[in-house]
């Protein structure tokens, strides 16, 4: 689905209830000279503006464990479409491929402008394995690689740029808050008025036909498309519109269903249902643990996390004794789903004896290094750290060899714990050389910089935070707070330190510069 709303076109009652554009609308495009699409450089300025929005939105969920397991998916998904030639070197360049996680319970994905992705809670909790979720990723990838939305983008031509970003920032607010959403529209009420308007049906079956090739290449198997369609019918016939915006951006039509259905048939006759077997039982585990973080991280309310806990120990008491547990066994990732969730429950409950049974129980039924394995080590970091303790993996842990950005941060909150910041700022300088628009990792830095008592060095790292962020403004404040600092306090930050500022200072200064400037043009 895409959040725009379209004045230029005569939209059509859809059957799912929500509004679409019709196929003649969409295939009428007004022509602007020799290019008619907008350009990815002007695409992805509007989509910065709507994700700088987006970083200051309180329902933003920024947790490492949860997005290292989203990005999991996403990367493979990202290669495909690369050696598929879907994704053209200069969209990949050009473009921000990011996901954002929001804190929301209901069930949808979308793609923005610019090769930004908004993904709920809602859908990470109940899908019922990866290849569920990586079909609807691939879906909303592919929307974007078609440039679907540069196309719906072009018929808006005749609104600035700016007043496109606020329309879908407007509409991004109505479709999470309905009923606060449409006051807090400032512009274009009256197009918004007839609903959010979403790809046409030709553009639908477009994302469906290349997503699918894309997930298939990808590794995963068709049944996350029957699974998902599953869902979507299920939802339909139940006219669960509620908590299922997805299907009011993505009615089903006859043609959709079938076409689908075709495509798994295929797809089914020439796999090799021995090996998906395998490789879908290990992930499963993992997808089980992830899902019922994602319902709890969406703050279900106590009675949820009490009956989460209450399930777990039932489970725990149910199951064989920890040799008996066969880590392959045909209940695992079930098991695996219910202890973790209701270890993470227990936590966020500050019942933290319950926490750690559950998760010794846990770790007798997942063990390893593979990722669920990882998932739970560091779920016992979690729980030390939400109790106030030093995680018992800080006496032994060395972030030179942290196998995943979910692992860095979190030991890195552990060590500081441990009072070893040097440490923990040695590992964080050399991740954002390489990772310069991580702002947990800069914020992190800044902490650990704080405790080795280096001001200047802290607030540079706070202002690399803001500006990962796209808050310019609020990170030259920062650089120039740096700055005055080093110039009241001489001697407080060498000589590399106090150049680098500057330059950054610089830079920020003309990228603002250039907003203003670009801003006027808009207008
Ligand atoms: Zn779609």
């Amino acid at each position: 689905m895409v959040l725009i709303a379209a004045a230029t076109a005569s939209p059509a009652q859809a059957p799912g209830g929500g509004t679409l554009l019709t196929a003649p609308g969409a295939r009428s495009l007004p022509t602007l000279g020799d290019n008619s699409d907008l350009s990815p450089a002007a695409e992805r300025r509007i989509g910065d503006r709507i994700a700088a929005s987006i970083y200051r939105d309180p329902d933003l969920v920024e947790d490492p464990v949860l997005a290292g397991y989203l990005q999991g998916i996403w990367q493979p998904l990202m290669a495909a479409a690369r050696a598929r030639g879907e994704l053209s070197a200069e969209l990949d360049e050009r473009f921000a491929w990011e996901l954002f996680m929001f804190r929301d319970r209901s069930i949808n994905a979308f793609a923005l402008p610019g090769g930004y992705f908004g993904v709920h809670l809602g859908l990470i909790s109940s899908v019922s394995n990866a290849d569920e979720l990586a079909a609807v990723l691939a879906h909303e990838m592919s929307h974007v690689t078609q440039r679907h939305i540069s196309r719906l983008m072009t018929q808006q031509s005749r609104q600035a740029p700016w007043m496109i970003a606020a329309m879908v920032l407007g509409a991004l607010a109505a479709s999470r808050h309905p009923d606060a959403g449409t006051a807090a529209m400032v512009g274009g009420q009256a197009i918004l008025a007839q609903g959010q308007l979403n790809f046409s049906r030709d553009m639908e079956r477009e994302a469906d036909r290349v997503g699918f090739g894309v997930m298939e290449d990808a590794g995963y198997a068709s049944r996350g498309i029957s699974g998902m369609f599953e869902k979507l019918q299920q939802a339909n016939r139940l006219n669960d519109n509620g908590s299922f915006p997805y299907l009011r951006s993505h009615p089903l039509t006859t043609e959709r269903i079938a076409e689908a259905q075709a495509r798994v048939q295929l797809a089914a006759a020439v796999a090799s249902p021995a090996g998906q077997q395998a490789a879908a039982e290990r992930t499963q585990r993992l997808h089980a643990m992830m899902a019922v973080r994602a319902r709890i991280l969406a703050v279900p309310g106590v009675d949820v996390l009490r009956t989460l806990v209450a399930e777990a120990q039932r489970r725990a008491a149910a199951l064989p004794a920890p040799l008996a547990v066969s880590a392959a066994s045909a209940t695992s990732s079930r098991d695996a789903g219910t202890l973790y969730g209701g270890a993470f429950a227990a936590a966020q409950l500050r019942d933290f004896a319950a926490a750690r049974s559950l998760l010794e129980r846990l770790a007798g039924v997942v063990g390893g290094q593979d990722a669920a394995g990882k998932a739970v080590q560091l779920l016992a970091v979690e729980v030390d750290l939400l109790e106030g303790k030093v995680p018992a993996a800080a006496a032994t842990a060395d972030l030179g060899k942290a196998g995943s950005r979910a692992e860095l941060l979190l030991m890195s909150k552990a060590l500081m714990a441990a009072q070893r910041a040097p440490d923990v700022s040695q590992a964080l300088q050399t991740w954002v050389a390489v990772h310069p628009r991580d702002a947990m990792a800069w914020q992190l830095l800044a902490v650990a910089y704080g405790q080795q008592n280096q001001p200047v060095r802290a607030i540079r790292a706070d202002a690399e935070s803001r500006a990962a962020q796209l808050d310019y403004g609020a990170a030259l404040d920062r650089f120039k707070a740096a700055q005055g600092l080093m110039r009241s306090q001489p001697g407080r930050a060498d000589y590399v330190e106090a150049s680098i500022i500057d330059t950054r200072t610089r830079q920020t200064e003309s990228i603002l510069k250039e907003q203003a400037l670009q801003e006027k043009i808009d207008r």
